[in-house]
């Protein structure tokens, strides 16, 4: 199978582009840097989509740089790069004359409103309730194929939690005060913390690429997974067991006005507050995780 990734230069692109070639595929990444292997997005604007089975979006403006400011210059790029991304690929496959037969966008669980109590599905109805998930719903919408081009190509969203992995992601920026006993709690630690090990991300990518089968009705609206561990654990949890394993005390709770002065408040929900996400429609479609507890996950991150 040949795969376009678009942001497949980062860290769950490597992961993905690892594991597609392992089982034998063809990777191109789509980047905003030419290279071998590579196109530029402007190159897929004017040249149009080239031969591919399956496409892949995953690019986006990191939503935690620790080195940008919360203001609207940055609001808009992490608007930008992940709407106009989708839009360019989604045009792209519906303007092409033999389009690939399946098409996977990795968005985030923050379309789900935070509580200490509900549980989401991916069959839970949401609105957007905050810039987030606002965001997450123009990037989903700009990834929908109109008619036409759904009755060729399979149409999947994955809504990811934190993926945790050695390569990148949260855990990079959490190591090093962990490491080195400063870590702790964040606001009340009570918050639900969905994660996914980054090797379960690419598993239920790469799940989600292989084409449909000629008798499966395709259906003209994204199927949706919640890319997310099925043990629902919180944000004390993560922190304990962090520092179990690291062999760290974690005595050092930050408090919510801190990370808001740090995060700006609507990007510190983030991390101060989260969601019970169940990855029901992942777990009925036959995917199995490698890494379904916290411990299991840490222990590979942290243990190498
Ligand atoms: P990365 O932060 O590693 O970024 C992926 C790629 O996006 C980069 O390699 C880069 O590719 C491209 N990119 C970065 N900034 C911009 C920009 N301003 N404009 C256009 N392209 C840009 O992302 P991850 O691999 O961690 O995540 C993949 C996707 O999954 C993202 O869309 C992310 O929002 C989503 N997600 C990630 C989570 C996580 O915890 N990591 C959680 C939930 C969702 P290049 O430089 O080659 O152009």
């Amino acid at each position: 199978m040949r795969v376009l990734i678009g942001g497949g230069s980062g860290f769950v692109g490597r992961e993905l582009t690892r594991l597609l070639r392992d089982k034998g595929h063809e990777v191109t990444v789509i980047s905003r840097q030419p290279g071998p292997g590579r196109i530029t997005w402007g190159e897929l604007e004017s040249r149009g989509l080239p031969p591919c089975d399956g496409a892949v979006n995953l690019a986006g403006e990191n939503v935690l740089n620790p080195l940008r400011w919360w203001n609207e210059s940055y609001k808009k790029d992490l608007f930008s790069s992940r709407i106009d991304t989708t839009k360019t690929l989604s045009q792209a496959i519906a303007g092409s004359s033999s389009p690939p037969r399946s098409w996977v966008l990795v968005s985030g669980v923050a379309c789900y409103k935070p509580s200490l109590t509900a549980e989401y599905t991916e069959d839970s109805a949401w609105m957007p309730f905050d810039l987030l998930s606002q965001l997450c719903k123009e990037w989903e919408a700009a990834a929908f194929l109109p008619e036409s081009a759904a009755k060729s190509t399979k149409q999947v969203v994955i809504r990811a939690g934190a993926v945790l992995g050695q390569d990148g992601g949260a855990m990079k920026q959490m190591l090093l005060p962990f490491w080195l006993g400063l870590g702790g709690t964040l606001g009340s630690g009570r918050q639900p913390f969905p994660w996914i090990h980054v090797s379960d991300l690419a598993g239920i990518i790469a799940r989600s690429l292989e084409p449909p089968v000629l008798s499966e009705a395709m259906p003209p609206t994204p199927q949706v997974y919640n890319g997310v561990a099925p043990t629902i654990t919180t944000n004390y949890e993560f922190t304990k067991e962090l520092g179990r394993i690291l062999r760290r005390p974690t005595i050092f709770p930050v408090p919510e006005f801190i990370m808001s002065v740090l995060l700006g408040s609507e990007r510190a929900v983030i991390l101060t507050q989260g969601q019970k996400v169940i990855p029901m429609k992942t777990l009925e479609s036959g995917y199995q995780f490698k890494y379904p507890d916290l411990t299991s996950a840490l222990k590979q991150i942290v243990g190498s």
